[in-house]
């Protein structure tokens, strides 16, 4: 049956009253994806969530950037149908546009919804449980996609909001899988995008995050990501705006001076992978060592007291001793804040994974524990450069064990005493703070705080 039948319009019947629960893997995008399901499920009439309901739907919103990934979510349904098999078990998401056989040969999921049906998710659930279809599996040519799911849920009790900008990627980086999970890229319209930002912060949302897949392949008609930024400071009063991933060439000029202005928080996170050129070029990178070290210089010497985290790929199949030695020391010897560090891990389906020649496991763990380390030392050097700083903070509406608060330059922060009272009675707005002690457990994946006080 293909999806044209689908759309079929069919007497209203009794809405579904079920208990459902969304799972989601992997990133930011995936989590606003899942939002974005829960809030079309309910809107579309459908269904009714009954926590009380012993008729149960599980979806599972996958990731499968890493072949674990999907594993993972492989793991999960076991579990769920060996708990109990009269459940059913919904997989969309990015493993389920390409790792379909594991949800229907491995792993006895119900039905497959890949992203290319990924919209459609609530008619095609409601008609398999009318048992007005029998196919399990719905997916078609991702590349064929045109449309953009927009307009994730708005959690008034959240103040700080990631919003999708644009899903899927024109890039092919030969260790990824996603363009073939997502789709090229499509990018939510300017005009969309300001509505949505005015819709937050009339909600009491306070900052923004804008993601996607590849943020920097954004485009409506002739604007680019930085005319899109520029929008959004003149059309919104949004008090504070943050980037996702962002490669080192992808920050223009324009975008730099845009950054002068204060509501932009001056927070960098950029995906270099590599810091060798032949690497990156192996990688199918679109930049050199060249550009990061004059993207990295650029940041330091524009912006005050930058955060940048960095992500870093360690063993890619054709990183040799001596090119490995060249990352290290280019970033040993560059301006940053801290390093997520990731051993290459095979991803079927992708380029890299087919080369010959693998770095041998051992040695891409050795690489990946050498940047880490230097990755440590660099971000408890940071925290201790905060210590006694003047910062604002946005005091969060919900307190969470790491955070009161969050400062634009992305340091977290945490009240006693008085102060705790006062930030309770300021929740969703920024106040000054002056910070005091860097707690950070060393080694941990997991950002530190700081003692703060208001002034
Ligand atoms: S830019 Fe490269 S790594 Fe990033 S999503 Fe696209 S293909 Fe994957």
């Amino acid at each position: 049956m293909d999806h044209q039948e689908l759309n079929q319009p069919y007497l209203p019947t009794e809405p579904h009253h079920l208990n459902i629960s969304t799972s989601t893997f992997g990133c930011k995008v995936n989590t606003y994806d899942s939002g974005l399901i829960e809030k079309n499920l309910f809107q579309s009439g459908h269904f009714v969530n009954d926590t009380q309901s012993s008729k149960k739907v599980h979806i599972l919103n996958t990731c499968a950037v890493t072949a674990e990934a999907t594993k993972e979510a492989v793991k999960l349904i076991k579990k769920l149908k060996k708990d109990s098999p009269e459940d059913l078990v919904v997989i969309t998401g990015c493993s389920a546009q390409v790792d379909t056989k594991f949800f229907t040969d491995e792993a006895d999921a119900d039905l497959v919804v890949a992203n290319s049906h990924k919209s459609q998710l609530p008619d095609i659930l409601n008609q398999f449980l009318k048992g007005e279809i029998k196919d399990k599996v719905f997916k078609s040519n991702i590349f064929k996609k045109e449309d953009l799911e927009i307009g994730g849920g708005i959690q008034s009790e959240h103040t700080r909001s990631f919003l999708k900008i644009q899903d899927g990627c024109n890039s092919f980086c030969s260790f990824c899988i996603i363009p073939y999970a997502r789709g090229k890229s499509r990018s939510i319209s300017v005009t969309e995008l300001s509505n949505r930002v005015i819709e937050l912060y009339e909600a009491g949302h306070r900052e923004v995050v804008l993601t996607g897949v590849h943020i920097g392949d954004y485009a409506d008609e002739t604007r680019k990501l930085e005319d899109l930024v520029e929008a959004l400071l003149i059309r919104t009063p949004m008090p504070r705006f943050r980037l996702s991933s962002l490669e080192p060439i992808e920050i223009s000029d324009k975008l730099f001076e845009l950054y002068q202005d204060p509501r932009m928080c001056p927070h960098f996170h950029m995906s270099i992978q590599s810091a060798n050129t032949k690497v990156l070029k192996d990688m199918k990178r679109k930049y050199s060592q060249t550009e990061v070290r004059n993207t990295l210089i650029k940041i330091s010497e524009k912006l005050k007291n930058p955060f940048v985290g960095m992500d870093v790929i360690a063993g890619f199949p054709t990183e040799s001793h001596e090119d490995f030695e060249d990352t290290y020391f280019a970033l040993a010897d560059l301006p940053w804040t801290r390093l997520h560090v990731f051993p290459y891990s095979e991803r079927s389906g992708t380029r890299a994974a087919d080369l010959m020649t693998q770095v041998p496991y051992h040695q891409r763990k050795e690489r990946a524990r050498r940047l880490r380390d230097l990755s440590q030392s660099r971000y408890q050097q940071w925290g201790q450069n905060q210590v006694g700083l003047r910062q604002k903070a946005l005091i969060l509406k919900k307190f969470t064990a790491r955070a009161h608060g969050v400062t634009r330059e992305y340091c977290n922060i945490k009240f006693s005493d008085g102060d705790l009272l006062k930030a309770g009675q300021n929740l969703g707005q920024e106040l000054n703070v002056r910070l005091g002690q860097f707690h950070w457990n060393s080694g941990s994946s997991q950002d530190g705080h700081f003692d703060a006080e208001l002034v």
